[in-house]
Parts: C-alpha cells; sequence; structure tokens
C-alpha cells in the first residue's frame, strides 16, 4: 500500500525536497494534496506532477480552506514546510484529524510545544521531527532509550559570520547574511541561520519535543555540518549522528518511520580526507542564542515572544530597513515584557503571538527614528 501524503509548504526548500523524494520513489507514495502561499506558477507546476492531489494557493484560498481539506484528507502523513508562524494552524489540523505529522515547521513546537503534544497523543498521531538536528537526536533517543539520555548537543554550522571579527558582524549587509556556507534554504530560516536564531529556536525546540531542561540542550558549533546532532548517555558516552547534508535525509526518515529508508544519496567517502571540527559558539557576538536560552528557560509565552519578534525583525532586515545587530535588539526589546502566562489553547496562542507582534512592531519604530 502506498503512504499517502500532503506536502504543505511544497514550492519552499524543504517542499521541493519532499516533492523530489516522492517522484523518485513513485512505487511508495501518492501525493493526494499540495499547499503553497502564492507562488501559482509553481504550485501549477506540481499539480501536474500530482494529478490527484488536491491544491491549495492560501494567499487565494485562504487558510481556512487548507485547515478543511488537511481534516478531509485522508493523508497519511502531512509534511509541513510551511515558513513562521502560519504553520502552527495546519500542524494543528494534521494531528487533530490523526494524521501523522513530518515536521519542518520548527515554529509549531516553539509556539505551541506543549498543546502540540498533546493533540498529537490525544488523537494517537506520530509527531515526526524533519528539523535535521531533532530528526537525528529524534533517531538516536530511539536507539538508547530516553531514560539513558543526560543530554543533547545540537551542532550549528555557525552560518557565514562564524569566523568574522565583532566589527565585521557590525557592518554585514543583508547579501552576506543570505549566504550560508552549507545548507540551501529559505531566506527566513538563511538568515536566522547566521545569527543563530535558528540554533536558539531549535533549543527551544529540542526542549519541548524531547521534555529535556534548557541546561540539558547544548549547542555547539560544527562548520562542516556532516554530525546533525548528538546525545550524550549517562554514562558519559557521545553519540552522533553523520551524513551529507542534505534534508532529504531527515525527510524520508520522518516518511518511512519506523522504517529506515532505503536511500539513494550520496554517501560519505571515507576514501577521501575530510575534518569534522567543533568550537564553542560566540555567545557575545550571536546574543541571539542567548535571548532563546532564556525564553526557553522562562517557558511559558516567552518562546512565542522569541519567535514572533525574531520574524518581525527578519522581515524588516530582509526589506533593508534595519541592521543586522538589531535583529538581536527588537527580540530583546520584546522579551522584556511579561510573557508568564502559559497558553491554555491555541488560540491563547496566536494572542501572544499578535500582542508580541505588536510590541516588536513599536521596538522597531522607535529604533527606526533613532
Ligand atoms: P521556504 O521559504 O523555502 O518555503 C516556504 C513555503 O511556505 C513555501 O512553499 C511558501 O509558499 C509557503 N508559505 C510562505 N508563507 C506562507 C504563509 N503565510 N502561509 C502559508 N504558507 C506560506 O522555507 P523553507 O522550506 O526553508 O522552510 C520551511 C520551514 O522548514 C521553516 O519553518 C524552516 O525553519 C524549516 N526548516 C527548513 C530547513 C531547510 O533546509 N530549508 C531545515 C530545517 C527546518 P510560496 O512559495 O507560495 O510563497
Ligand atoms: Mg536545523
Amino acid at each position: 500500500m502506498k503512504k499517502k501524503v500532503f506536502i504543505l509548504g511544497a514550492t519552499g526548500s524543504i517542499g521541493t525536497s519532499t516533492v523530489d523524494i516522492v517522484l523518485h520513489t513513485p512505487e511508495k507514495y501518492e501525493v493526494v494534496g499540495i499547499q503553497a502561499h502564492s507562488d501559482r506558477a509553481s504550485l501549477k507546476k506540481l499539480a501536474a506532477f500530482f494529478p490527484n492531489a488536491r491544491a491549495y494557493l492560501t494567499s487565494e484560498s485562504g487558510m481556512e480552506s487548507l485547515l478543511r481539506g488537511i481534516t478531509e484528507s485522508d493523508a497519511d502523513i502531512v509534511v509541513n514546510g510551511i515558513a513562521g508562524a502560519s504553520g502552527l494552524m495546519p500542524s494543528v489540523a494534521a494531528l487533530e484529524s490523526g494524521k501523522d505529522l513530518a515536521l519542518a515547521n520548527k515554529e509549531t513546537i516553539v509556539m505551541a510545544g506543549p498543546l502540540i503534544q498533546a493533540a498529537a497523543l490525544k488523537n494517537g498521531a506520530k509527531l515526526l521531527p524533519v528539523d535535521s538536528e531533532h530528526s537525528a537526536v529524534f533517531a538516536l533517543i530511539q536507539s538508547f532509550g530516553p531514560d539513558a539520555v543526560s543530554e543533547l548537543i545540537l551542532t550549528a554550522s555557525g552560518g557565514p559570520f562564524r569566523a568574522w571579527t565583532s566589527e565585521q558582524i557590525a557592518q554585514a549587509t543583508l547579501e552576506d547574511a543570505l549566504r550560508h556556507p552549507t545548507w540551501s534554504m529559505g531566506a527566513k530560516i538563511t538568515i536566522d541561520s547566521a545569527s543563530l536564531a535558528n540554533k536558539g529556536l531549535e533549543v527551544i525546540e529540542a526542549c519541548r519535543l524531547f521534555n529535556m531542561p534548557a541546561d540539558k540542550v547544548k549547542v555547539v558549533v560544527h562548520p562542516q555540518s556532516l554530525v546533525h546532532s548528538l546525545i550524550r548517555t549517562k554514562d558519559g558516552t557521545l553519540y552522533a549522528q553523520i551524513s551529507k547534508p542534505d534534508m532529504r535525509h531527515p525527510i524520508a526518515s520522518a516518511l518511512d518511520w519506523p522504517e529506515l529508508p532505503e536511500s539513494s544519496l550520496e554517501i560519505l567517502d571515507f576514501s577521501k580526507k575530510f575534518a569534522i571540527d567543533f568550537e564553542p559558539p560566540r555567545r557575545e557576538d550571536f546574543p541571539l542564542l542567548g535571548l532563546a536560552y532564556r525564553a526557553a528557560g522562562l517557558g511559558a509565552s516567552y518562546p512565542i515572544a522569541f519567535n514572533a519578534a525574531n520574524e518581525i525583525a527578519v522581515d524588516a532586515f530582509l526589506h533593508k530597513k534595519i541592521r543586522f545587530s538589531d535583529l538581536a535588539r527588537v527580540t530583546a526589546g520584546t522579551l522584556e515584557h511579561d510573557w508568564a502566562q502559559e497558553p491554555a489553547s491555541f488560540e491563547e496562542v496566536l494572542d501572544a503571538d499578535e500582542k508580541a507582534r505588536m510590541r516588536a512592531n513599536n521596538i522597531m519604530e522607535t529604533l527606526l527614528k533613532c
């Protein structure tokens, strides 16, 4: 029996990798739904590949029709490759209708981790991380069992500014920030990789996905992006997951879980010399990482505020309205407010998100006046 797949964010970087997998293994998967937001031409091209799939262009059809479409579809698994907070409610629709969720949209977990875990449990749906670090940790925890694990160590490429001086980083342009050394991804996550906000989001994601306190989730910079993450077991030993950096690895793992996918992707060739380096992150020069740890530790709505403020700031940076160093200022200022209320429903999550966006916009206006 073919697995029925619904691809959200089908025109994006994660979506395109997912499409590549299903097109190369048509005997395994049938695509029953695809969604994009505004890229009509690319969605149309995809629809030609998947004539039996319902296609949604949410900038025109509205989010409601997509949520209904997810709920009513007969998909076995939904791949969520939507960028940003807009990915939350599609994740909820998938889980609440009992579908497994292959989750690239980390915002879903950052914003609503406990509610999402509860929805998955209640509806017998499986939450399968696609973010490469979390996919690695998920596989490692599966092997050793959660009780054996004492620490999670997330790897970070360090982004394009890893070796830049503080003075150089202060002068970084949008073009500099968009030049990621190892991964080719959407614009938002590429900027987040340069500022380490992405690693910050991933720390929160790991705490919430794997039920770990923030001080047990560590970050190490590893420029080659070959080690996707590690766990330390109680006996002090480290175990790593290693492969070439290609998002088709974690996507295929999520699609085939609990089976291991038969892979035709390029493997690491030990007949050639290569290095695996580790170094600590430069926290003073990348303050968004520390801010994320603070949000992770405080919990409640702090992660929502961190994510919302950073989204607002990155959007402004992408439009060349603010400088690279302003990204952390906007987020730090937003976190100064009181986000101690634990959201009791997805509606309350969205309320907190909206409030945080308003705060962040106010802070940005003040910055722009200076
Ligand atoms: P892209 O920007 O490449 O793609 C985003 C997708 O989401 C597009 O299909 C886009 O549609 C759609 N979209 C954009 N805005 C909205 C909206 N408001 N409502 C609904 N759909 C929308 O992003 P990525 O693929 O890089 O990232 C997607 C998610 O996966 C993010 O959460 C990211 O953090 C996560 N992720 C990505 C990785 C990667 O390698 N790219 C790695 C790990 C995690 P359209 O094309 O029509 O605009
Ligand atoms: Mg990642």
